[in-house]
């Protein structure tokens, strides 16, 4: 007689909307079992019976050979008394109060673009084709489990020959909950502001008016695009005027890899970004004399650039249509605003701006702008998290609390925790436009509900004013609340993707952060961990004249700096010519009287003084576009740097003057522009090293993590981890989450799960 053993199996992770059934189900018969499949709420779940052997070599394929799009956190098994099932079937999904992750939305795969442009499939040329291996995902998903009634597509009833696909295990189509064709689907339609219907094919329709320097707004996965020609020159700047967008670079995308490389120049690892299933755009170093307007990107050596991701982005850039080579492919808002995802908000919204709107009737339920990012010191480097990443979660180093982190203000992302789990959200904009917030509100209640967590602490930023904290405030008043440091949270979050426990150096150069005196930091050396922190050094404060108004208008910090460094100003220097005698009259007054001109240890904003003193850029148009365009400078083959001064007080402080000094005489001494932006940020590198031997040889502590907005800066970043690294340091920085405040919620979770902890310990 045959001896036959059970086992019960509970796979979790990302393994609904995978493929993961079909596959356990091929599995099963290759291994010549019977049982059975099917979706929890926590995750798969299966019995399966056979030879021990059998039974084995299952659960070894399980992991093993599992689906591309899956990812496996566990898998429990059990033994079971065999119940003599007499084969392998797959049973509808059962509810129940666990949770797991959901997939993000997946970029179109080899398959499905063969039968789109296969003219005689029967989904040739339908822009809304997917499988198991690919489509949207989590901007469809309204509840889990993750079935067809649980999404957007709810509504469409699939035809009889869809529904053969959906229902044979064998078939790429197997329970793809967004299977759809042309007969059965979601469909096209192309309108004009008034949102009267156009005649003709939308997609042949859509490629003329953008080969003719049309403005078309294009419903893709996450939102509405505005899209234009990114060759015509006239088109770009037509764009930029209507939708007030001065100088911001514009994304683009290109029809396929070949394209991405003429434009720029394109490593290794960046091809596999701008190729991987996420499509992020890339940020990647043009090549000279493209056919790219220059208004695309004015003042950069970058483009962004991504890949098309939608069968509707093949359609227009691939088919037979008359097309522009490359599109700019922006948020479809205007400035400021949320990006559109309903048809009637959009053709309202974005009448003004575009010629005409190319539809479609699938809803979108979860707001998803692109993601953005880079490759620096050989990694990934994040800038926005969003589309094709979010919701895919951080694996934390221990179970936590179900937190709500209600993020910064900026770039604004939540964070909610279970288990092993932080999930965050996708980029959700700059709260103080009211869109924004209200979108920032909906997104928390979508988010709780998807992974079903009910918080027991809301984890907020230490600054009174920001609207995540009042929003923070107004939650159930029995629920406890955290406020963490901005810097602290910064450094927390790399702390929390890397796993790391213990103590570890905390370097957090940003822009601005609410410090726990009072004033605004943003060059901070912290001793942390995930319960608290000590300042062990920072940049010496500065006035900042005018306040907000310093970060839009660099010539103020300029005017700060050089003040504190000299006592008084040189007529002939950059920055004070750019201030008319009123100005400048008003801005000492500012400083000396200490009127309106917090004091800040912010690295971002020491940037932006010397972009302004060596006369890169006076005034910004966007965030942060006096620092980037003075790394963009920067000469490679430069050597030296500016001489430093730092306090052996606690905290220690180093001295911004000797510094600004240093770029003076440069400057005086006719030195390139170039080579003062090379030694500069060689001087921000050599502030990190001798401040980080200081702390090692006082505590012993050997783990550096970088952090803060400032480290968007490749050429920082990359000078800084190798610098560290060959003073024998162990550095850290980040890969999954931006360093930017859209990856503050991350680290405001981990710091309130600790929290949390260490008081129901002494509690008890
Ligand atoms: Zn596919
Ligand atoms: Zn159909």
């Amino acid at each position: 007689m045959t001896v036959v053993t059970a086992r019960r199996i509970l796979v979790e992770g990302i393994v609904q909307g995978v493929g993961f059934r079909p596959f356990v189900y091929t599995l099963a018969a290759r291994h010549g079992l019977s049982g059975w499949v099917r979706n929890t709420a926590g995750g798969v779940e299966m019995e399966v019976e056979g030879v021990p052997a059998a039974v084995k070599a299952f659960l070894d394929g399980l992991v093993v050979e599992a689906p591309p799009l899956a990812h496996i956190d566990r898998v429990r098994d059990e033994d079971l008394p065999p119940r003599g099932y007499g084969a392998f079937e797959i049973y509808g999904s059962r509810d129940g109060d666990g949770f797991q992750p959901v997939s993000p939305d997946v970029a179109t795969c080899e398959e499905c673009l063969r039968e789109v442009i296969h003219s005689a499939n029967r989904r040739f040329g339908y822009p809304f084709t997917n499988c198991t291996h690919c489509g949207p995902r989590f901007t469809i998903i309204c509840a889990i489990p993750y079935d067809r009634p649980n999404t957007t597509m709810a509504d469409f009833t699939m035809c009889r020959e869809c529904r053969t696909e959906y229902d044979d295990p064998a078939d790429r189509r197997f329970h793809a909950q967004p299977n759809a064709c042309p007969t059965c689907g979601p469909s096209l339609s192309l309108v004009n502001s008034l949102g009267e219907t156009l005649a003709g094919d939308p997609v042949m329709e859509t490629g003329r008016l953008l080969a003719s320097g049309g403005i078309v707004a294009i419903k893709g996965i996450g939102g509405f695009h505005l899209a234009c020609d990114a060759t015509s020159e006239a088109a770009v700047q037509r764009l930029r005027e209507r939708k007030g967008r001065e100088a911001k670079p514009l994304a683009l995308m290109v029809p396929n890899m070949e394209a991405a490389e003429r434009l720029c120049v394109v490593s290794e690892k960046e091809r596999a970004l701008l190729g991987s299933p996420a499509r992020p755009i890339v940020l990647l170093r043009k090549r000279p004399g493209s056919e790219i307007a220059p208004s695309v990107a004015p003042g950069l050596g970058d483009l962004g650039l991504m890949l098309p991701y939608s069968p509707l982005h093949h359609l227009l850039l691939g088919g037979d249509c008359v097309r522009p080579r490359a599109l700019v492919l922006t948020s479809g808002n205007r400035s400021d605003e949320p990006i559109a995802t309903d048809d009637t908000d959009a053709i309202a919204r974005l009448g003004e701006i575009a010629d005409a709107f190319l539809l479609h009737d699938r809803p979108i339920h979860v707001r998803c702008d692109d993601s953005v990012t880079r490759v620096a010191s050989g990694g990934e480097l994040p800038i926005r998290r969003s589309r094709g990443y979010a919701p895919f979660p951080v694996r934390l180093p221990f179970e936590s609390r179900p937190i709500l982190a209600c993020g910064a203000e900026l770039k604004s992302t939540v964070c909610l925790t279970r288990g092993p789990y932080a999930f965050m959200s996708p980029h959700i904009g700059d709260l103080e436009n009211y869109e924004t917030f209200v979108s920032y509100e909906g997104m928390i209640r979508r988010m709780a509900d998807l992974f079903r967590v009910q918080p027991e602490g809301v984890a907020h930023d230490l600054h009174p004013g920001y609207l995540s904290t009042r929003y923070a405030m107004g939650l159930d008043p029995t629920l406890p609340r955290i406020a963490v440091q901005h810097h602290h949270a910064h450094i927390a979050a790399c702390m929390a993707e890397h796993r790391l426990t213990g103590t570890v150096i905390g370097v957090a150069f940003d822009g601005t952060g609410y410090g726990d005196d009072g004033c605004i930091w943003g060059g901070e050396f912290l001793v942390a961990d995930y319960a608290g922190f000590t300042r062990a050094a920072h940049w010496g404060y500065i006035a900042m004249p005018g306040g907000d108004r310093a970060v839009r208008e660099p010539f103020r910090m300029a005017l700060a700096h050089l003040l504190h460094a000299y006592g008084t100003w040189d007529a002939s220097l950059p920055p004070v010519r750019e201030a008319s005698d009123a100005e400048r009259t008003i801005i000492r007054r500012q400083i000396e009287r200490r009127l309106n001109a917090p004091l800040t240890s912010s690295v971002g904003r020491l940037f932006d003084a010397v972009a302004s003193i060596v006369g890169v850029r006076h005034r910004a148009r966007y965030e942060a576009q006096a620092a980037i365009e003075l790394e963009a400078l920067v000469d490679p083959t430069a050597d030296g740097a500016y001489p430093l001064v730092i306090s052996r007080k606690t905290p220690a402080v180093i001295e911004p003057g000797p510094v600004i000094r240093g770029v003076v005489a440069d400057l005086a001494a006719g030195t390139p522009v170039p080579v003062i932006a090379a030694r500069f940020h060689a001087t921000v590198v050599g502030a990190m090293i001798q401040v980080c031997g200081r702390i090692r040889e006082a505590t012993g502590l050997d783990r550096v993590v970088l952090s803060g907005g400032v480290f968007q800066n490749a050429t920082l970043l990359t000078a800084a981890r190798r610098a560290l690294v060959s003073a024998g340091f162990k550095v850290f920085s980040h890969h999954l989450v931006p360093p930017n405040d859209g990856g503050i919620a991350l680290g405001q979770a981990v710091v309130a799960h600790a929290r949390l902890a260490s008081s129901s310990n002494r509690r008890f």
